[in-house]
């Protein structure tokens, strides 16, 4: 049965369902992993997370279809991005075909926690992994622990009508070199002060620009930008220090073959922006949530279409790419892993 929640005003927030996964790895190999109910995790005070933040995590989502089943949206892409993110930090790969059948056997187990079809909440799943035994010369650790828990949420951006309105940050994201490119911890504590700042004077987000140049645009603290030219084209950023956004990658992909858009995947000035209709941000929580207002010190950049709803095309991408998730709209090849 269906838990007793409200789950049209679902925020984005934790609420600890009933099950979880855990593997863990020792002696160079992983063990058979399993769904446990405990939701705390008890560690060395040394642990390599801790001393040495090796942690890596990813986001994807559970949607319940209209035709009652429960699927999620890619999760091989999810299952890649983490082991790249694992190479990257020296931390051993989570077989990507187990990552994906730990992500089912989770919601499978908190099916009823999947808000139901037209709530407007999904249930967001969250791998991670992180080093686990003591570590205290600088080096990684040797024993790690692969989790995937599920929480339900409603919309990453509060606010109903209200626009989004974003700043350009005085601070550069500060990716250590190469980084910029996986889901660590350590990109995400290096954004938190800025995050905070913009919070503090009343912004929902950041743009954060490149750090070198400070004249084109990377992406926001937890999603990439998509742009609508007046003339109809998807423009999104291109650089090697941002995420790459499977939603992203998605809408890029629905733009060309559904909508029969021109795509444009490259490098856009800041100079670029007070020039286009329409402005996103994209990712798996955001979904694509429009932008209405862009400030950078005394200048104000006003997005018409997204002050007091969607921009029409980022409404269209925004209907086709969710019409997909939900099963609404036939879905390419592969997108769709049904769960139950
Ligand atoms: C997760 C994330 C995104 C969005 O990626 P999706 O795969 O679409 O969820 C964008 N930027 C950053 C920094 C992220 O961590």
């Amino acid at each position: 049965m269906k838990k007793d929640l409200d789950w049209s005003s679902l925020g984005f927030g934790y609420i600890a369902t009933d099950y979880r996964y855990s593997s863990k790895f020792k002696d160079g190999a992983w063990d058979e992993g399993q769904l446990i109910t405990d939701s705390m995790i008890t560690l060395s005070e040394c642990a390599g997370v801790f001393q040495y933040a090796q942690t890596i995590f990813e986001g994807l989502k559970a949607y319940s279809t209209k035709d009652g089943h429960i699927v999620c949206f890619r999760p091989d892409l999810n299952a890649a991005r983490m082991a790249d993110s694992a190479k990257r930090l020296e931390m051993p790969v989570f077989p990507e075909d187990r990552f994906i059948d730990a992500v089912c056997q989770v919601v499978k187990a908190n099916q009823d926690w999947v808000p139901p079809y037209g709530s407007g909440a999904t249930l967001y799943i969250r791998p991670y992994m992180m080093g686990t035994n003591p570590v205290i010369g600088v080096k990684p650790a040797n024993e790690y622990e692969f989790r995937v828990f599920a929480t339900p949420v409603g919309p990453y951006f509060k606010g109903g009508a209200k626009p989004i309105v974003i700043k350009v940050s005085d601070f550069d994201r500060a990716a250590p070199h190469g980084t910029g490119h996986i889901k660590a911890g350590l990109n995400y504590a290096m954004s938190l002060h800025a995050i905070v700042t913009a919070h503090d004077e009343g912004f929902a987000e950041n743009m954060y620009l490149d750090p070198e140049s400070r004249t084109k645009v990377e992406e926001t603290g937890g999603a990439n930008f998509i742009f609508i030219t007046k003339d109809g084209t998807l423009v999104t950023p291109k650089s090697d220090s941002i995420l790459p956004s499977i939603t992203r990658r998605s809408i890029m992909y629905v733009a060309e073959h559904y909508l029969g858009m021109k795509v444009e995947h490259r490098p856009v000035y800041f100079d670029e922006v007070k020039d286009f209709a329409e402005c996103g941000l994209c990712g798996t929580a955001a979904v694509i949530s429009p932008v209405g207002r862009i400030v950078n010190h005394d200048t104000v950049i006003d997005i018409p279409a997204g002050m007091e709803e969607m921009g029409p095309v980022t409404k269209k991408l925004y209907d086709t790419l969710t019409g997909i998730q939900m099963g609404s709209i036939e879905a390419p090849e592969g997108w769709i892993k049904k769960i139950c």
